[in-house]
């Protein structure tokens, strides 16, 4: 990058705050996909203002310019792939307004998610998304990609608490949408269209997201079985009784063994799967449901339910839950993560798939993640990194590719496209949608400068 260039970025957002240095321009280079770009230059701006600088001066002078939450994205999305900037979000981290009334707050993108949360408790309010991640990654991230997480069955994933939006778009213009409202239904809904577009459209600034009150009761399960497809039946079984856990997570033995140690009562070598359920609302109707979901799990053969009693044991059962994707590494460094959504009632015929397929290829593959809506999560171990293993892999991907969508399926439920799901889009969407959706990136973006090889494959 040219020095002039360099210096305008030093002017927008002060020397402290940007940087050409190598070991700071390394720290920008990575996320969760284990890939790496280096970009030319590293900006942290602090308002919208400097937002709409930066990308005034990257649409003049015609470099890339990548937003950046916490890097914990699993599909490559916050890498510099063409170099530019990566514009971090990390000091747009503010809760602007927490408006009680309404049920409504307004924040920056850099806010962790986990602890808008906490801050939420206070006011006996929640904000519902709580992707496993959550003690990390960022809501401008999450709405960038349309994060889901185990309430997702109940509460809906990141677009269903996104109400509007503030974002710079590519000429540096700043566009606001959505309303402060419940309701608002004047012109297209641009909200809906910038959440899950992966920065590839606009930087959000602001966020205006949708509060609940918090639930007053709420009890948690541990569901065992020495049957993986027992188990996993009982997923669409439970909701067709009129339950609705607030979370309905699953397990298999793999993924179970690597997090046992962390859990309340460690399961024995005879479990193949495990969901946790959890039920919310009043304590009136938490107690009728628990009953029923006793009574029907008590009909099973070869499934037993346990009851966490104490908060320290439901800590210690979503430690374990949010810990399998790290744990997995102890199995290899060189994994494949992909969060597939089928039909819940086909779940049982993806996962026996999936270890079909493993024993095929000879290869590990786990599978857990959020069963209630049908979004598993597959990691996919390469034993190292050897091209033939790397091969496997790959040819373990394509399957499970193809597979999900004769199953109805999509390739994706939360992680997004990125750069690694971008060879595989026209799989799920036909020309007509791949074209309308240039036409869109083209419009908001003609100079492509906004996160550009993203999504979209090379080839056109
Ligand atoms: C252990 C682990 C568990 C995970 N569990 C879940 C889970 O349960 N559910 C789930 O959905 N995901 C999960 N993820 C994936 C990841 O946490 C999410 O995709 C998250 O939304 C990314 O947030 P981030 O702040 O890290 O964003 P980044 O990775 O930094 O960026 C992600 C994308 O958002 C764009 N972006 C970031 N900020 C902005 C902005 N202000 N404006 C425009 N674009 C922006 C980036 O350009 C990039 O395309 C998990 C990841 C890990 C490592």
């Amino acid at each position: 990058m040219d020095e002039k260039i360099f210096q305008q970025i030093v002017s927008i957002v002060g020397p402290n705050n940007c940087s050409r240095d190598i070991e700071e321009l390394h720290c920008y280079s990575y996320d969760s996909s284990k890939q790496t770009f280096l970009p030319d230059a590293i900006a942290l701006p602090d308002s919208t203002a400097q937002v709409a600088a930066l990308v005034g001066l990257a649409n003049k002078h015609l470099f890339p310019i990548v937003a950046r939450g916490a890097g914990s994205g699993t599909t490559g999305g916050a890498l510099p792939t063409c170099g530019g900037i990566v514009l971090s979000c990390s000091r747009l981290n503010h809760i602007l307004e927490i408006d009680c009334a309404n049920q409504i707050a307004i924040v920056e993108p850099g806010v962790i998610t986990g602890e808008f949360q906490q801050t939420l408790k206070k006011h006996n309010l929640m904000y519902a998304p709580d992707p496993a991640s959550l003690k990390f990654c960022t809501i401008g991230g999450n709405v960038a990609e349309c994060a889901g997480g185990p309430s997702a069955i109940k509460y809906g994933v990141t677009k269903d608490s996104i109400i509007g939006l503030e974002i710079v778009l590519a000429n540096g213009e700043i566009l606001t949408t959505g309303t402060r409202t419940e309701k608002g239904v004047v012109g297209y809904d641009l909200t809906r269209l910038f959440i899950g577009s992966e920065g590839t459209l606009g930087i959000i600034t602001k966020i205006i997201t949708r509060l609940l009150p918090l639930p007053e009761h709420k009890e948690t399960f541990l569901l065992q079985s020495s049957s993986l497809q027992k188990a996993t039946e009982l997923v669409a079984i439970i909701l067709q009784q009129n339950i609705l856990p607030c979370t309905l997570e699953y397990m298999d033995k793999t993924a179970l063994r690597l997090v046992s140690e962390l859990l309340p009562d460690p399961p024995d070598d005879t479990t193949r799967a495990m969901l946790i359920i959890e039920i919310d609302g009043s304590k009136e109707n938490v107690k009728e449901q628990s009953n029923q979901l006793k009574s029907l799990v008590a009909k099973q053969n070869s499934c037993t339910l346990q009851q966490a009693t104490t908060d320290e044991e439901i800590q210690e059962i979503w430690l374990a839950r949010r810990s399998i994707s790290q744990a997995s590494f102890k199995l290899s460094a060189h994994k494949t993560s992909e969060d597939v959504v089928v039909p819940r009632n086909r779940i049982p015929e993806l996962v026996h798939f999936c270890e079909d397929l493993a024993k095929d290829l000879n290869i590990t593959i786990l599978t857990f993640g959020h069963a209630g809506d049908g979004n598993i999560h597959v990691n996919i171990m390469a034993a190292n990194g050897s091209p033939k293993e790397t091969k496997k892999s790959a040819k373990a991907k394509t399957a499970l590719f193809h597979k999900v969508i004769n199953m109805n399926g999509s390739l994706s439920g939360e992680h997004g496209v990125g750069i690694t799901k971008s060879p595989f889009i026209s799989l799920e969407l036909n020309k007509t949608s791949i074209m309308v959706m240039r036409q869109i990136k083209n419009m908001f973006d003609p100079k492509n400068i906004m996160n550009p090889k993203k999504i979209f494959p090379d080839n056109g």
